[in-house]
């Protein structure tokens, strides 16, 4: 079941193409991460499905309903830090909030456990530090208990313990079954939470899809020997090198994933008289694939 589905989705500011003819699928229960550089179009995608902006051209749709009062309580947003009042409570900035959106109190305890902040729900928003602020603005989204939550750069401006947080935070959303779509220029951030991405440059959709499979194209195996010229030549014609990337300590050759042995490529060497001092099969990063899309464009 999608989620989500664009359809050739554009959209222009005058002249500045922010979204050229983007279309995916946001699979249920799944983090899905939109991705690109500054300015490549994430914060206006995140804002047509939200009905925040018109798009120039093409559609889109959650769970393939049209839009609806009761389809819009099952999609919890975050677009950008809400205004909280510094000097209430958590728990009474939370009851404004449920109030706006037609919760019940009640719900208000449930999201305040779920972030980690029960304990400290009683004091006020203004001597929260910023990660507690970011867990509390997620509790307010949480609120109701909508199935796909929207954030845009969740982590943005938190320290490494609190982005932490918020990443073990989102998985104990996702193993709860909630589809998370998120935005984010944090590569690695993204890695370690997203099952899915977009990869988003200048408003043009580079790849989109399971992380593995967008990853695991690749084995990336690293090697080196004492003469890195000598073992170079010797591998040039390696059965199933894609490429060989020399690297100032070793040499990277690219393969098929699945195509290389790595017992077999340490004996071949040592029978033409190259011991390896270094053997290592490696997993491509999500960095190294988005500077690769990247670049090619
Ligand atoms: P960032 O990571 O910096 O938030 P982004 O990927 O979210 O960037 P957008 O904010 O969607 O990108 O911007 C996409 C393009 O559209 C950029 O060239 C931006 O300058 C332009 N843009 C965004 N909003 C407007 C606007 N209201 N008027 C004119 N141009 C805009």
């Amino acid at each position: 079941m999608s989620v989500l589905t664009l359809q050739h989705l554009s959209k222009k500011y005058g002249r500045i193409q922010a979204l050229q003819d983007v279309s995916f699928e946001v699979p249920e229960g799944c983090v899905f991460g939109i991705l690109g550089p500054n300015g490549s179009g994430k914060t206006t995608l995140l804002g047509i499905i939200m009905n925040v902006l018109q798009p120039s051209g093409g559609d889109f749709s959650f769970f393939n309903e049209p839009a609806s009062a009761a389809l819009r309580k099952k999609i919890g947003t975050l677009l950008e830090t809400p205004n909280f009042y510094a000097y209430l409570s958590a728990v009474d900035n939370l009851k404004i909030a449920a109030a706006i959106k037609g919760v019940p109190e009640s719900d208000i305890d449930r999201v305040l456990e779920l972030v980690a902040l029960t304990e400290r729900k009683d004091s006020k928003f203004s001597t929260y530090s910023l990660g507690m602020k970011q867990r509390l603005a997620i509790a307010s989204c949480l609120l109701g208990d909508p199935t796909v939550l929207v954030f845009d750069e969740p982590t943005n401006g938190l320290d490494p313990v609190g982005i932490a947080e918020i990443r073990n935070l989102i998985i104990q959303l996702y193993k709860q079954g909630k589809t998370i779509i998120m935005a984010s220029h944090l590569l690695d951030e993204v890695e370690k939470v997203c099952t899915h991405v977009a990869i988003l440059q200048r408003g043009k959709l580079l790849a989109s899809g399971n992380v593995d499979e967008i990853l695991v194209n690749e084995d990336i195996v690293e090697v080196a020997s004492t003469n890195l010229d000598a073992l170079a030549e010797l591998l040039k014609d390696y059965p199933e090198l894609v490429r060989m990337v020399p690297q100032s300590q070793f040499l990277e050759l690219y393969f098929t994933t699945g195509m290389v042995s790595m017992e077999s490529l340490n004996q071949f060497c040592f029978s033409k008289g190259i011991v390896l001092q270094h053997l290592r099969l490696r997993k491509k990063s999500l960095e190294t694939k988005f500077f690769e899309l990247t670049q090619n464009k």
